[in-house]
């Protein structure tokens, strides 16, 4: 199945959508981005866009971090996206990564007097960390602080700290990194937020700990309170609290719900999925293939005759 991109304000092959060696957020990573999940559901053969809009809503606030002045609305860019992945027609879990970038073909160092693009593709993507339980160690690299790169938007420039954070743990045999902001308190993981169960209750550490404001993170926090009476408290977190904890999990649009077994090669309680986790994963993998009435506002259908998704119904 072949896949599709939008770029240059047309839907093309993937293969064909090249940008040139000049383009200046190749050199000074002066783009934002986002990814987006599309949930196949195979009884309704059908794929759901889970919260569209809310990706567009922050990929619209980290734009204006960036001075990237998009000429899309939200409601164009959710848009683009259905149609975009109904042309793909998969089967499957998807992955959509969308991008707004400083597209001048010119070299210097700046944000203002550049032209900006938009472009997005669509990739079948399954479980990004593919794993009952992650092993996870703490990493000697911090995130930066908000008047280095402002951590809570995703800014290609920035992911190098969480690509020298995710290459240090891989190197040292664990899953997954977890970084603690500069004054050494927990702030997530290099493509995830981070929860811990103590007393009962859920804890992760709160905006102004150098996260991205995870909509993973947002929806764990309603499904917990509505669904299981569970409330979040969103504070500083204390490295040596993990040890402390009962459970303790990762969430993120591609890592979805991923208990963490072990820190530092230290066990968490059990190092056994907790009830709260299992109920969690349960509920949150209802929930983004559309199976859950009550939160169907979350999930955008894609193909508009399911019973014959293959076939593309655009114009
Ligand atoms: N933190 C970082 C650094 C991320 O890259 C991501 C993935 N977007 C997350 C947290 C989780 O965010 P979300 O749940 O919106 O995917």
């Amino acid at each position: 199945m072949p896949s599709y991109a939008y770029f240059h304000k047309q839907f093309v092959p993937l293969s064909q959508a090249k940008i040139g060696v000049m383009t200046q957020a190749l050199h000074y990573g002066t783009a934002v981005f986002e990814g987006i999940r599309g949930n196949w559901n195979s009884q309704q053969k059908q794929i759901y866009l889970f919260r569209l809009r809310e990706h567009y809503e922050r990929m619209h606030d980290g734009c204006q971090v960036l001075n990237i002045d998009l000429p899309y609305t939200i409601d164009e860019l959710c848009q683009i996206t259905g149609e975009l992945v109904e042309r793909c027609r998969f089967q499957e879990d998807v992955y959509v990564r969308p991008l707004a970038y400083k597209s001048s073909e010119s070299l210097g160092v700046r944000l203002h007097d550049l032209d900006c693009d938009f472009l997005a593709f669509v990739i079948p993507w399954g479980p990004y960390l593919d794993m009952d339980k992650a092993k996870c160690g703490i990493s000697s690299w911090r995130r930066p602080d908000y008047n280095v790169i402002p951590p809570n938007a995703k800014v290609t420039g920035l992911y190098v700290n969480n690509a020298f954070a995710k290459s240090e743990a891989i190197g040292k045999g664990f899953d997954e990194a977890i970084m603690l902001t500069p004054d050494g308190h927990v702030s997530e993981g290099s493509g995830e937020n981070i929860f811990l169960v103590l007393d009962g209750k859920l804890v992760t550490p709160a905006s102004d700990n150098h996260i991205l404001m995870g909509i993973t993170r947002d929806t764990v926090i309603k499904l917990a309170q509505q669904e299981l009476g569970v409330e979040t408290t969103e504070r500083k977190v204390d490295p040596s609290e993990l040890f402390a904890a009962s459970e303790c999990f990762l969430t993120g649009t591609a890592a979805h719900i991923t208990p963490i077994g072990e820190i530092d090669h230290r066990q968490i309680a059990s190092g056994e999925i907790g009830q709260i986790t299992k109920k969690l994963q349960q509920l949150y993998s209802e929930v983004i293939r559309g199976d859950n009435p009550k939160y169907l506002d979350w999930c955008t259908p894609v193909y508009k005759h399911p019973e014959n998704s293959w076939i593309f119904q655009g114009a």
